[in-house]
C-alpha cells in the first residue's frame, strides 16, 4: 500500500496535517452512481484556543471527537471521486468554546475542493456550457 506521503502526493495536498491510512480507498455509491472514496484525517495539536487565544499549556485544549466532511475532488481514474476528511474537533478548558481542525484545501463551511474551483476557472476560459462544466466536475449547475 502507498504510504501518507505518496496519497499526499498523488492528490496534491500539501497539508501535511492530513493522514491517510492503509485501505483508504474504497467504492460506493452517491446520487445513484458509482464512486471513489478517499477516507484521510486531519489531526494536530493546537498552539493555542481559536476562540480566547488561551495558549495551549498543560493540556490545556483536549480533543473533543470529530465531525466529517466530504468534499468533492477532481477525479482521480473514471469515478466522482470524494475526499472524507475526519476533522479532529478540540475542546478549550478556559472558555470552553469547541473548534474543528482546520485545513487550507477548504474553506470553513465550504466542502468543494479549491482544486475543483481552479479547474472550472479553466475550464469556463474555453466557454463552454455550464451543463458540460456541470458533468465534467461533478459540481451542480448552481454552484458554477
Ligand atoms: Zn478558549
Amino acid at each position: 500500500m502507498p504510504t501518507s506521503n505518496d496519497m499526499q502526493k498523488v492528490l496534491d495536498i500539501q497539508d501535511k496535517n492530513i493522514i491517510f491510512e492503509d485501505h483508504c480507498v474504497s467504492y460506493g455509491i452517491h446520487k445513484q452512481k458509482k464512486c471513489k472514496l478517499i477516507d484521510c484525517t486531519l489531526t494536530y495539536i493546537p498552539t493555542e484556543c481559536k476562540k480566547c487565544q488561551t495558549p495551549n499549556k498543560a493540556y490545556t485544549i483536549i480533543k473533543n471527537g470529530t465531525q466529517t466532511s466530504r468534499i468533492t475532488f477532481p477525479m482521480a481514474g473514471i469515478y466522482p471521486t470524494y475526499l472524507r476528511v475526519k476533522k479532529q474537533r478540540f475542546k478549550c478548558k478556559a472558555c470552553e468554546a469547541t473548534f474543528t481542525a482546520e485545513t487550507p484545501i477548504v474553506k470553513e463551511h465550504c466542502f468543494i475542493s479549491n482544486f475543483i474551483k481552479a479547474e472550472i476557472l479553466m475550464k469556463s476560459a474555453d466557454a463552454r456550457s455550464i451543463k458540460s462544466l456541470s458533468e465534467e466536475t461533478n459540481v451542480s449547475h448552481a454552484t458554477i
